[in-house]
């Protein structure tokens, strides 16, 4: 019996030339030393470019790209898409302050999470961003707080929906949550909202995150689109903002695909001239974190040690899950697979035997490739994990154990 083992898809995004790994024409040992020190996380900047403009090619121009910037909320990065998407979807009062540096206009920019402060609220409503309001106390605090300084607060109401994004990686609506209002509850809370003063822009409608299944994506924003007109029945004002979530994933695991961006924007022209007749002051935004930076980004470290313990060999690397916890397989993942990972520095030589890659931590969970067929490496090569720009360096603990923080660098 033979037995197929699913294999990562390929990495072809960034160039290897002389056998090195190159993050948009540098060559990364050049690149390790102009950082100065490993291990780093490196983004492309004309990855974004182009990532962007090729889900732009997709989806209708009716449509505004979001940029969730919790995804990658490094100050360089922001800037970047700032220049690039319709609007920023923060989740802090920190990343707003990050998003509002950028210079965009604070009406593009949306405010959404559960547990908001007052004081956050308050800085958002002085900004003049756009609040998504996800709890009863979030719209009563609206209110005083906007008669205190004398601003009508934008706002709209985040959503919790009956239904969930199929075969996503992290369940974000659907069911019992702690994020946005139960559907069902919308129209009591509109009303609520109507009584005091408040008025609702639109509907914020998340269904889940990370699918790599174009068909489980039209069909949530099939349902989301059905579920934004039966609110619109219960609101006291047209609706003018309406942000369909987003949940396009990418591969990171082996047997995984990317996902295919044709059928969904193909299904949400279709669905446009309808919506535009139900909703016709309505602006279509879908929102996309890992999708737009998660694959114009790689984490380097370099190999301190090389070891062989019964008969396993182990590169004991400088970098590990404090800094990369997702690559570790400790960010929300049931079973640990590995993501594709490279020695950046010998691109042009065969796989030898199966290596184990992990980091200086006293955890056996700091791993960063378990059992994986790399080229022959030795102490001073670079390990490179790829699909890094998403969820990495601000998503882990990088105060475990009191090593260096990773250097982060747009190049
Ligand atoms: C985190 C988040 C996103 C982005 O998710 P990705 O999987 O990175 O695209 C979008 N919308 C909301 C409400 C989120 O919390």
């Amino acid at each position: 019996m033979s037995s197929i083992r699913p294999v990562h898809a390929p990495q072809s995004l960034f160039a290897v030339a002389d056998g090195c790994l190159q993050v948009n024409g540098i060559p990364l040992p050049r690149l390790a030393q102009r950082v100065g020190a490993t291990p780093f996380y490196a983004y492309d900047r004309n990855l974004l470019t182009t990532r962007v403009a090729e889900v732009r090619r997709h989806l209708p121009p009716a449509v505004a790209l979001h940029y969730s910037m919790k995804a990658n909320p490094m100050p360089a990065v922001v800037q970047h898409m700032a220049a690039l998407v319709d609007g920023i979807d923060v989740a802090s009062a920190g990343e707003m302050k990050v998003a509002l540096d950028t210079g965009l206009d604070p009406a593009r920019i949306s405010f959404a999470g559960p547990g908001k402060r007052d004081a956050e609220l308050a800085q958002a409503l002085a900004a003049g961003v756009c609040v998504h309001v996800e709890s009863e106390r979030e719209l009563h605090v609206l209110a005083r707080l906007g008669a205190e300084l004398g601003i009508a607060p934008r706002l709209v109401l985040r959503i919790n929906p009956e239904f969930e994004l199929k075969g996503s990686g992290m369940r974000m609506g659907g069911g019992a949550k702690q994020f946005g209002i139960d559907a069902e509850d919308a129209p009591r809370v509109l009303t609520l909202a109507a009584s005091l003063g408040l008025d609702v822009l639109g509907f914020h409608i998340f269904g889940g995150s990370q699918s790599l299944k174009a068909d489980a994506i039209v069909q949530a924003q099939a349902q989301t689109l059905e579920l934004a007109v039966r609110l619109a029945a219960a609101s006291p004002a047209p609706v003018r903002i309406l942000n369909i979530g987003g949940g396009f994933g990418i591969p990171y695991f082996p047997g995984e695909q990317p996902l295919d961006l044709a059928p969904i924007g193909a299904a949400l022209d279709a669905a446009l001239p309808a919506l535009a007749a139900a909703l016709p002051q309505a602006r279509l935004s879908v929102e996309l974190g890992r999708y737009l930076v998660g694959e114009a980004g790689i984490y380097v470290a370099r190999v301190i040690d090389r070891k062989v313990s019964r008969g396993q060999v182990f590169l004991v690397t400088d970098g590990g899950l404090h800094h990369h916890l997702a690559a570790s397989g400790n960010f929300g993942q049931v079973i640990r697979k590995n993501y594709p990972v490279a020695i950046g520095n010998r691109m042009d030589q065969p796989a030898g035997a199966e290596v184990s890659v992990v980091g200086p931590l006293c955890t056996p969970l700091d791993l960063l490739a378990e059992r994986m067929a790399l080229p022959d490496a030795a102490p001073g090569d670079l390990v490179v994990v790829f699909q890094s720009g998403a969820y990495g360096r601000s998503a882990s603990p990088e105060g475990f154990l009191s090593h260096p923080q990773a250097a982060e660098v747009l190049v």
